[in-house]
């Protein structure tokens, strides 16, 4: 309990009336909210606030300061982090507002969208979204963090395609950000998270596309190898109009699963492509013929169907993540990660994913911005469902993956993968020269520390 919980007691009824939105403390309803898409993280502030605009975030931040609590912002909880009774939870559901632009193709879009929600806003109008792979995250959780999604390669970092921001900073204030205004902040809020203000709405390019060549190549385990290695060869020369990944997959036996994919260790090719179809097809036809698919979903699709690249689960559930970047990767490399966390390993992880970064991805953008280590040439991804029985396996398992690939994984993270509150993991999210400046401008437009929770960049840590 916090020192101050009696004294906000008393006054809650003040912040209920400063907001439209509802204040909702434990047992009250509207408290559910806060519980996140990853159920194993405890999150239980002092009261959620389903916020109905930017007043409400600014009321919610001046009354954090005033009873010296924290202020932290959750849409989806696919990136939650623990959060205790001296946290106030801004839930940004409610900030629906989706205009999409068809002349300038552009979108505005509330916080309180996942990118389902700006696919189906955006697709009559033949437009398309730089969403991530699971199109049930967050926009502004996803854009905040950079985000890598399934066309990288091509199109690079989601948040280079950002055009505004529309936050509150941690001094309350309600400020627009584009490159030209509060320029600062531009480059801080992509990449940055939550360390310089609480999004509510994002204003972002839109790309005259409809159809992409893509989806995901199954093969049975037992050929994990010959796959896992001619994946290897061929990114070495994958043009930037196609991005990839190889996963090592043990999906449950759920309905929702494919059959061929259920209860058995599977390897997936995903691939997205923006060449022509012939070009594409003769491209993958180079992996589909190295062993026999057990299930082949790639071929010209909808970009609204851009979620089955990945084939990402919805349902919330209790996972453990662990992410890495790397260098380049040697046939060793894959050896290793093949005997660690491949099929036949016994390794107790769901998804163990390596995805080709590179092309778009490499190069700075117009506008440079606070996402870091864009040199990596692999980022890996590991997701291990907590069930009762095999938590500790799964955590001690990302422990040894990550000693085994040390030799290629160059300690530093991706701002968006594997959420963190401790301040020397979120660090090395950064160089130092943005870790720096990330820190001056949360004392800047953070005087009283009321963000200080979650993935945000402090220098005193
Ligand atoms: C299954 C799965 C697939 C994923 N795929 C991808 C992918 O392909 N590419 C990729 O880059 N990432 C991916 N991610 C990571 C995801 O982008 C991050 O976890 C992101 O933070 C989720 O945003 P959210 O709002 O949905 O989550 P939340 O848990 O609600 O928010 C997470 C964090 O995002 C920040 N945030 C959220 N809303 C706001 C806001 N309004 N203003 C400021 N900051 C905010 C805060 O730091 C917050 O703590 C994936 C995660 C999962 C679990």
């Amino acid at each position: 309990m916090t020192p101050t919980t009696p004294a906000i007691a008393a006054s809650i009824e003040s912040l209920r009336a400063a907001v439209s939105g509802v204040v909702a403390l434990p047992g009250e309803p509207g408290y559910e909210l806060a519980t996140p898409w990853n159920v194993a993280v405890p999150v239980r502030p002092y009261a959620v606030v389903a916020v109905d605009n930017a007043a409400d975030i600014a009321a919610t931040v001046r009354f954090a300061v005033k009873h010296g609590l924290k202020v932290a912002v959750q849409r989806t909880g696919h990136g939650a982090v623990p959060l205790g009774d001296d946290v106030l939870l801004v839930h940004t559901g409610r900030l629906t507002e989706c205009v999409i632009d068809p002349d300038a193709r552009t979108g505005r879009i509330g916080a309180g969208l996942v990118w389902q929600d700006v696919i189906d806003a955006a697709t009559p109008h033949g437009l398309a979204p730089l969403a991530g792979s699971s199109t049930t995250v967050g926009v502004a959780g996803f854009l905040t963090g950079g985000g890598i999604g399934p066309m990288v390669r091509t199109y690079g970092l989601s948040s280079d395609f950002v055009r505004a921001f529309d936050i509150v900073t941690g001094n309350g204030c309600l400020l627009h950000v584009t490159p030209d205004e509060h320029a600062e902040l531009f480059w801080g809020l992509r990449g940055g998270k939550a360390t310089l203000g609480i999004v509510h709405a994002v204003e972002i390019d839109l790309l005259p596309v409809t159809h992409f060549y893509g989806g995901a190549v199954y093969f049975d385990g037992s050929d994990a190898a010959v796959v896992a290695r001619a994946w290897l060869d061929w990114c070495a020369d994958l043009p930037e109009h196609s991005s990839t990944s190889l996963a090592f997959l043990q999906l449950p036996p759920l309905p929702q699963v494919p059959a061929p994919l259920a209860g058995r260790s599977t390897v997936a090719v995903r691939f997205a492509s923006l060449a022509d179809q012939a070009e594409a097809e003769a491209l993958i036809g180079r992996l589909r013929s190295v062993a026999t698919p057990i299930l082949d979903g790639v071929a010209v699709v909808p970009w609204a169907a851009v979620g089955a690249v990945h084939a990402d689960p919805v349902d919330p559930m209790p996972t453990h993540e662990y992410t890495a970047l790397t260098g380049e990767l040697t046939r060793e490399a894959i050896d290793v990660l093949l005997s660690v966390a491949g099929p036949g390993s016994r390794s107790p992880q769901t998804v163990v994913e390596v995805r080709l970064l590179g092309g778009a991805l490499a190069r700075e953008p117009r506008h440079r911005s606070a996402f870091c280590h864009r040199d990596a040439d692999f980022a890996l991804m590991v997701a291990g469902v907590l069930a009762p029985a095999t938590a500790d396996d799964v955590i001690g398992h990302a422990r040894t993956l990550d000693r085994a690939m040390s030799p290629w994984t160059t300690g530093r993270r991706l701002p968006n993968f594997a959420a963190d509150s401790d301040p020397d993991t979120i660090a090395r999210a950064y160089d130092d020269d943005t870790w720096h400046w990330l820190g001056a401008l949360a004392d800047e437009h953070d005087s009283a520390g009321v963000l200080r929770v979650g993935h945000v960049v402090r220098r005193d840590r």
